[in-house]
């Protein structure tokens, strides 16, 4: 069964109280960071409100519970995205808005009689993708919410909601999980799943590189995330010790699937930025990397590592958007100025 992520648990708690006192909003917020499961856990809820029969659960990891049963026909159609009283609107693509049009069929699905005669659930995710019009559209209908209905908002950008939106919405913030908790759970992820890396020092460093998000912690190990990472700082310190050709290391980066390069090498530049300015390695989230990362602090001029970081943001918001640029060209730029960068006398010793 799966059951509510631990750090979740405060805010289940909460939704079954005011579910069970009959006192639940007719529109919900679900804000925070990508990687703390929102979007698990507005399923779930929508799976709760519409199962026939919920079930109480309670073991030593899960104090008294409801969950939904996962068996009657509600639930059955809800895992397989079928059940007619449930209603999602998402992004038709990646790069695409949530348009007035999907808003005026939301409008249509809330005037009709429900199926099942229990909830209506909307689910709306990222909610922050809706456009002018049709953010202006739902928050008609949340005006005059149809009854027995439910709207659930999925946020990772709330702050980009309009204020009269957000304001009908009741506040679910998932963006501080209890730290105790998601350690514990990544530790027991990680040592159930084939990767070893479980130690104290790992868990914590990959929640550091994850801000906090456990299940982006957790990805960053499953997908290989960490051992493409290593590959590309490998390629940085050979750039800056052995005179690698930029050219060469960035044919290395573009090979195969596509690296979150950019972010990477951000991150460093703002440790290496940190370390420059304290002194100190503490500061520092890539922890495993805090030899090499001081000791390009120790050496680089301050002002060009700046301009690096500028050049890498700006390179990093063009691709984002999609802009029709020659990624390979830009990625060439920023390893010259990596070179350039540790292109000192000490530069052997990192
Ligand atoms: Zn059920």
């Amino acid at each position: 069964m799966n059951l509510v992520l631990p750090w979740h648990h405060l805010l289940w708690q909460q939704m079954r109280y005011c579910w069970q006192q009959n006192r639940l909003s007719h529109a919900l917020l679900l804000a925070g960071p990508p990687g703390m499961g929102k979007t698990l856990f507005a399923q779930r809820l929508a799976n709760l409100l519409l199962c026939e029969q919920p079930v109480e659960v309670e073991n030593q990891a899960h104090p008294v519970n409801w969950q939904p049963c996962e068996q009657c026909q509600a639930c059955h159609l809800v895992t397989v995205g079928n059940h007619p009283d449930l209603f999602s609107v998402h992004p038709s693509a990646a790069d695409k808005p949530i348009s007035v049009e999907q808003i005026r069929e939301l409008i249509q699905f809330c005037s009709l009689t429900t199926y099942y005669g229990r909830y209506r659930i909307v689910l709306i995710n990222p909610a922050e993708t809706m456009n002018h019009h049709a953010a202006n559209s739902l928050l008609k209908l949340l005006e005059e919410p149809p009854p027995q209905t439910l709207f659930i908002l999925v946020s990772h950008q709330p702050q980009q909601l309009i204020i009269t939106l957000r304001s009908r919405c009741q506040l679910l913030n998932f963006s501080r999980p209890n730290r105790q908790l998601t350690q514990a759970w990544l530790q027991n992820r990680l040592a159930i799943s084939p990767p070893t890396l479980n130690n104290k020092a790992d868990i914590a460093l990959l929640l550091n590189l994850s801000a906090q998000a456990p299940l982006l912690a957790f990805a960053l190990v499953e997908t290989g995330a960490m051992t493409q990472r290593q590959a590309l700082f490998d390629s940085l310190i050979r750039l800056a010790t052995e005179k690698m050709d930029p050219i060469k290391v960035v044919a290395q980066w573009t090979q195969g699937e596509t690296v979150p390069i950019l972010p990477w090498l951000l991150s460093w530049t703002g440790d290496i930025i940190r370390g420059a300015l304290t002194g100190q390695t503490r500061y520092l989230l890539n922890q495993d990397y805090q030899t090499h990362l001081l000791l390009f602090s120790q050496q680089v001029d301050l002002k060009n590592l700046f301009s690096l970081l500028d050049q890498q943001i700006e390179v990093y918001q063009l691709i984002r958007a999609n802009t029709p640029v020659k990624v390979t060209g830009l990625l060439e730029s920023i390893a010259i100025a990596w070179v350039k960068l540790t292109h000192s006398p000490r530069r052997s010793s990192l």
